[in-house]
């Protein structure tokens, strides 16, 4: 008689995903799990979803503390898709016109619109020597969105070889060049030079070395147009974490995951702050790529993000945010629409104390967000809620002691506001709140209190920048800024397909789930 072998039982963490942080990279890749019917635990140490796309309510007045402009929304409308749902029953976006507003040094202005005609005519009226460079400048940013966005964007580039097969065409395409030297290739105006160059910041780069496939976000604004989201960016994030627990996921807040655990060379779970273990078939890292190695693989010997390597990488920007409320201010700054930016009196040279000399400058350029004039949730009756943020050096040049500084600096802003564009809003001040640096180092855990982790150099985009399935230790996958393709909403949305496409379906049965209805079906 023979002697069958009873199966072993199926490990019940085998189907079980662990995601490190609810930002927005990290819930997206929550969804995409779920949707592969993996069990799925989201662990976040804030106390709400969002991460840097999260808010904070003080007096009445909701602070959206990072992102404002919804640009594709079609890469949400996808990934709600993916899982079965419709993202406009749970989302609603609003789209912008104007899209923003360029107020320069000397007087002139410039309104980006989505509207073709408008647009042509706006860069007539500011240098009409430039309306054909302008179009040149449109055609080279649609083929780098089609490159760069549709195709490299979009898939993993992990892969050596992936790297070799697009050389040839980064090359074609000059990636070599940066955003800036592009832009002033084609027009030679200085206030188009800015107008057409400035987007790297919204992800991180100085758009004087920042690769210039970037010049590709020029199309994405034009197809797709600028969109806020009613609610702020926290409306988006709260409805993915509904997704992740409709579709039997849990999301956990106020938890801090200490280390990865590896168990036999795989990732095996994660130890949290309280020392507990949560085990896991595979974990998956929204925390910044550079925290999830420095601090959470610290015992693990890596071979390519080793603490040297992070330390060489160059990091993007910091930023200094002031949040303030105003009351009564209803009907006051008319021309003042809710996305402007204010350009102070240097651009090449404040960009190069920011990124190059880690010199905190005493001018500054501004980006004023105030939401209150196409969200009325925002603020209390009659009031309106603004930030003003200023991209300042990361904390790994050192020399800044906010502390001492942040009140100095927050006079400066005030001032240049009152001259350029909010005069008297000192007086109807209700409420304050401001994040420097250090803030974003001890609130997000982002190395040197970067605003959107590594810069999107070329030599640290795609291949070069961390992969989406670790190099250093198998069944850890790696999603959010820091990450391929990168920063920015559509960045992060991104890091989550590749994702998707890297890891397998859970295995069957072993403790996978069935999806919930959602409360609104
Ligand atoms: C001020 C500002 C304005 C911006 N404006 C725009 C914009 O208008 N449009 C746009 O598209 N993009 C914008 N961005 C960029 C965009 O917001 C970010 O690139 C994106 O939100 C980052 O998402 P992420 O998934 O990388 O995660 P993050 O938002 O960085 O979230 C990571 C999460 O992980 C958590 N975490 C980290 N470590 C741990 C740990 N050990 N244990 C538990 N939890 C941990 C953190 O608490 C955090 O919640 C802006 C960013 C900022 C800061």
């Amino acid at each position: 008689m023979t002697h069958m072998r009873p199966n072993p039982p199926p490990d019940p963490e085998a189907g079980h995903a662990i995601v490190i942080g609810a930002g927005l990279g990290g819930l997206a890749s929550a969804m995409r799990l779920g949707a592969k019917g993996w069990r799925v635990t989201v662990i976040d140490r804030l106390d709400r979803a969002g991460g840097r796309g999260s808010s904070i309510t003080q007096g009445g007045h909701r602070f959206d503390l990072g992102p404002t402009i919804v640009t594709v929304p079609l890469g949400l409308r996808e990934l709600w898709a993916a899982c079965g749902r419709d993202f406009d029953r749970d989302v609603t976006l609003k789209p912008m016109e104007p899209f923003y507003e360029i107020r320069f040094p000397d007087g002139q202005t410039f309104t980006a619109r989505q509207d073709d005609a408008a647009m042509r005519a706006e860069v007539a009226r500011i240098s009409p020597r430039d309306a054909k460079g302008y179009e040149r400048f449109l055609k080279d940013s649609e083929a780098r969105y089609w490159f760069g966005f549709e195709d490299l964007g979009r898939r993993s580039m992990h892969r050596f070889a992936d790297l070799v097969k697009v050389l040839p065409r980064f090359a074609m395409l000059r990636a070599d060049r940066s955003v800036h030297a592009h832009a002033a290739g084609r027009v030679k105006d200085e206030h188009l030079r800015f107008a057409l160059s400035f987007h790297p910041l919204f992800i991180g780069g100085d758009p004087f070395n920042v690769t210039s496939m970037y010049i590709l976000v020029s199309h994405l604004e034009k197809a797709f147009g600028v969109h806020y989201a009613m609610g702020g960016v926290q409306a988006i994030a709260d409805a993915m974490a509904r997704v992740v627990v409709a579709q039997g996921g849990e999301v956990l807040h106020g938890t801090e995951v200490d280390e990865i655990v590896v168990e036999g060379g795989r990732a095996a779970g994660v130890r949290l702050a309280s020392g507990e273990v949560m085990r896991a078939g595979i974990v998956v890292s929204n925390a910044d790529a550079g925290h999830t190695y420095s601090r959470l693989l610290r015992n693990l010997p890596r071979k390519r993000w080793t603490d040297a390597r992070l330390k060489r990488s160059r990091w993007s920007m910091g930023l200094y945010v002031w949040y303030f409320g105003t009351r009564g201010t209803k009907g006051m700054w008319k021309d003042v629409g809710h996305h402007s930016i204010v350009v102070g009196p240097r651009y090449r040279e404040h960009i190069k104390d920011i990124f190059i000399r880690g010199k905190l400058a005493e001018d500054m350029s501004l980006y004023v967000h105030r939401p209150s004039v196409t969200d009325p949730s925002v603020a209390p009756e009659g009031g309106d809620t603004f930030y003003a943020l200023s991209p300042v050096p990361h904390l790994g040049f050192g020399g800044v002691d906010w502390a001492e500084e942040e009140p100095r600096y927050r006079e400066k802003m005030a001032r240049m506001l009152e001259e350029r564009l909010l005069p008297g809003f000192r007086d109807h001040i209700s409420e304050s709140l401001t994040f420097t640096p250090e803030t974003f180092r001890d609130r997000y855990l982002s190395p040197y209190g970067a605003g959107f982790s590594i810069e999107p150099r070329i030599l640290q985009s795609a291949w070069f920048r961390p992969h989406n399935v670790s190099e250093e230790v198998p069944g850890l996958f790696l999603c959010g800024a820091g990450t391929h393709p990168g920063a920015g909403l559509p960045g992060v949305v991104g890091t989550a397909e590749v994702l998707g496409t890297l890891v397998p379906d859970a295995p069957q049965g072993a403790g996978t789930v069935e999806p919930l209805p959602l409360a609104a079906e």
